[in-house]
């Protein structure tokens, strides 16, 4: 796969990241069976084997066991762990922790960005985290505090470069005003069925600060995958249905499946958008990477886009 560097650092990622949400299958640490855990080992070393070099994560994904999970794995390859980056986030608390009562909020307190970065590295077996981000924006984030706690985490050699995730540009804005490092990407739901950071600014905010949008949900969870289909109650099924037949005729002509030009869509804004494969099943994730050999001509691409509106354009 082709690479990139991330943000305005120094880190150089593969077009694809590899997206381990999934791995075991729930978001239940009750359903986890040995047979996830070796499903989910399994697709970790098939990403990496297919070539991928960046590892997207969360302290949340199964209650640490996706972080556990991908530690084991990358522990079984011998040198994998330096030829990859690792990714991570923190910043979202589930209702109950610590007091039963307790809400589910957001957290970005010095104490809860530290004490979860410490607790990841322990799950993932590592000394450092490539590139620690911020899940979703918290609105009594003060931004001094988490430029503090970010600091402290790259002196302590625990995390080496920063992000953000679902922010608008104004959070980011905000927060880079007293961050002393340029925050390096953005993770941000971006596909077919979900345009919004065409128009919202987050993408023009990406090429202006020299920040990489990570795409989440590429494939905006299955649908647009070569399987996918369209629920039919859904209120824009007419629109997602014209959408996959122009998507499929695409397909055709490129001579790919219609995830491949799904993920190629994503992958020709020029803001250098890095899509975040989800799937778990070792063909699927071999097949994504050759979205990188695939450059769409303006004119499908903007078929695609026009189908996805489903409206015409202005
Ligand atoms: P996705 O690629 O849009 O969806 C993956 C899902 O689609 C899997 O269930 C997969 O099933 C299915 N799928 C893949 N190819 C398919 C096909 N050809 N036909 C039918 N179904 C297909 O990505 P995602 O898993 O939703 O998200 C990817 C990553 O983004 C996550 O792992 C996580 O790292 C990140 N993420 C971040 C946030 C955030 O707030 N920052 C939120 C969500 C996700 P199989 O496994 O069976 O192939």
């Amino acid at each position: 796969m082709n690479t990139q560097l991330i943000g305005a650092t120094s880190l150089l990622s593969t077009r694809l990241s590899y997206g381990c949400w999934r791995l075991v299958g729930t978001w239940n640490p009750k359903e986890v069976t040995p047979d996830r855990i070796v499903q989910g080992k399994r697709a970790v070393v098939v990403a990496y084997e297919a070539g991928y070099t960046l590892f997207d994560n969360a302290d949340i994904y199964c209650h640490g066991i996706c972080e556990s999970v991908f530690g084991d794995a990358m522990k079984e390859v011998p040198g994998m762990r330096e030829r990859i980056l690792i990714a991570t986030k923190c910043g979202i608390r589930f209702p109950g922790e610590p007091n039963p009562d307790s809400p589910p909020r957001y957290d970005f307190s010095v104490e809860h960005i530290l004490r979860s970065c410490e607790q990841s590295l322990k799950r993932m077996k590592i000394e450092t985290i490539d590139l620690y981000q911020l899940h979703r924006p918290d609105v009594l984030m003060n931004p001094e505090e988490v430029a503090g706690a970010f600091e402290t985490l790259r002196k302590q050699g625990k995390a080496r470069e920063f992000g953000v995730s679902n922010f608008l540009p104004s959070f980011v804005e905000t927060l880079q005003e007293f961050c002393p490092m340029p925050l390096a990407v953005n993770q941000v739901e971006i596909h077919l069925g979900r345009l919004d950071c065409f128009d919202d600014g987050t993408l023009d905010q990406c090429i202006r600060r020299n920040i990489t949008p990570m795409a989440w949900s590429p494939l905006g969870g299955g649908w647009l995958g070569s399987d996918g289909k369209v629920d039919p109650k859904d209120p824009r099924a007419s629109v997602k249905t014209k959408l996959l037949e122009t998507l499929d005729q695409t397909a055709t002509k490129y001579g790919v499946s219609r995830t491949i030009i799904s993920l190629a869509w994503l992958l020709k804004h020029p803001g250098k958008i890095v899509p975040i494969v989800g799937s778990i099943n070792p063909e699927r994730i071999r097949e994504a990477v050759k979205a990188d050999a695939i450059d769409l001509s303006r004119e499908d691409w903007y078929r695609i886009y026009t189908a996805a509106r489903g409206k015409p354009l202005p």
